[in-house]
């Protein structure tokens, strides 16, 4: 068994300073986050000596894998010519028609710091271009900091104060009722992500994306589609393997090369309301165009090449069927639908508490996915996961939540998949 020692005292230090002693809620576990000291390749390595596979892949920000040589040249060479111009730069442009060029959907782009940011610019477009004030968005739905439709979720929220209507991810004739419920002329637009990603991995219907479609125009409302991390799932941005056109495009994560990045995009005639020459809208931002994004970006957009990018879609699509295997071999495999009987049945004394067999399913697309458990016991289950993972030293998310990296071998996913044969036999009778 490995010790943890030092990132545990690491732990209790930052929460002098930052409450819960990180600034990113999402990495938190407990009992305390690993703190992490480097990263190469598909590894990291913790303060206290340990090296991990990592199948977490920043949230799908790090398809590039950590220090990319690469990705490292192109940050060196940005070094070379300084930074903070307060100017315009040759490679901003580039970063700016790879993204065009790789993205039909996108016309014209603009680049921000964040995915967040990046929805709350295109919101803030669409309620400027169609003069209306609601939003659509989904339960489950996350689409930054500030716009998420966990507010579904019953838990207080720090939601920017949208005029927020929630619907039910793929429900088509639920979310047509609902629209049908508002005042007329009020819906501005539609923020969906095509497949939910941190709301587990499951994808949008084929029907229910092509209603929003046809429900945004119906209401001359703007279609957003949220890539921020789905846009790897597919050359050209996921929703082009639907057939569909959105009006705007939200992108993040990757697309800076591993940098500080998001972009807003779209149609040239929304677009071109910020050409300060004709339009009337206006998009500073000190670090939109910070030349290390820019050109981490564009090493980054070459790197990536169709072949390449499809050929790790399929090494995710061949990692979930051998999983679903593994999960079948040990009769855990669930449809994602069967409820289970709790795990600890509260008129038994403590000791006696047999522990039930888990059920368990995974779900996503290509290079993406969330392994999930069924049931009422599901949070405990995952717990329990996620740390016979790390002891087999593999770093995922405690929520099951995965993406490969371009440094993932074959050989790593056998690792994970022998990693989940060993805790699925532990229910073997
Ligand atoms: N949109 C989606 C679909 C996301 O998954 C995320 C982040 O996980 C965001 C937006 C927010 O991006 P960022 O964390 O860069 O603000």
């Amino acid at each position: 068994t490995r010790h943890h020692r030092a990132s545990q005292k690491s732990h209790d230090e930052a929460c002098l300073y930052m409450p819960g002693g990180n600034t990113r809620t999402v990495l938190h576990t407990s009992p305390f986050p690993f703190t992490i000291a480097s990263a190469r390749s598909c590894y990291i390595t913790t303060i206290d000596g340990h090296e991990y596979i990592d199948f977490l892949g920043e949230y799908t920000a790090g398809i590039y894998g950590h220090n990319h040589p690469i990705i490292r040249q192109a940050i060196e060479k940005a070094l070379d010519g300084g930074w903070n111009y307060g100017g315009h730069s040759k490679i901003e442009q580039d970063l700016a028609k790879a993204v065009c060029t790789r993205f039909p959907s996108i016309e014209m782009v603009r680049f921000v710091n964040s995915g967040t940011e990046a929805n709350m610019m295109a919101l803030a477009t669409a309620l400027v271009v169609t003069g209306k004030k609601t939003v659509l968005v989904f339960a489950k739905g996350y689409h930054g900091s500030t716009i998420s439709g966990r507010v579904a979720s019953g838990k207080p929220s720090i939601n920017l104060p949208h005029d927020f209507v929630v619907g039910q991810y793929n429900d088509v004739q639920g979310t047509k009722d609902l629209l049908a419920l508002l005042p007329e002329n009020s819906l501005a637009a539609i923020l969906v992500e095509p497949m939910l990603g941190s709301g587990g991995c499951y994808t949008g219907s084929k029907e229910f994306l092509t209603t929003l479609r046809e429900l945004a125009t119906q209401h001359k409302a703007l279609l957003i589609f949220d890539e921020v991390m789905t846009s790897r799932l597919a050359y050209n941005g996921f929703h082009t393997t639907y057939g569909l056109k959105p009006d705007l495009v939200t992108l993040g994560k990757y697309i800076g090369g591993g940098m500080t990045f998001g972009a807003f995009g779209g149609r040239d005639t929304i677009m071109g309301l910020y050409d300060p020459r004709k339009g009337p809208l206006e998009h500073p931002g000190t670090f939109n165009n910070n030349v290390f994004t820019m050109h981490a970006g564009v090493a980054g957009y070459n790197l990536l090449t169709h072949d390449r990018l499809a050929a790790l879609n399929d090494l995710g699509n061949s990692m979930r069927l051998k999983i679903e295997s593994v999960l079948e071999k040990h009769c855990l495999l669930s449809d994602g639908t069967i409820p289970l009987a709790p795990l600890i049945d509260e008129n038994m004394h403590e000791a006696d508490h047999p522990l039930r067999p888990p059920k368990m399913f995974i779900k996503g697309v290509g290079s993406v996915m969330n392994m999930h458990f069924a049931g009422p016991d599901r949070d405990l289950l995952q717990g329990l996961f996620f740390h016979h993972m790390l002891e087999q030293g593999i770093y995922m998310a405690q929520r099951g939540f995965m993406a490969l990296s371009i440094e993932i071998t074959d050989a790593h996913v056998e690792k994970f998949v022998n990693a989940v044969d060993s805790f699925c036999r532990q229910w073997d009778p």
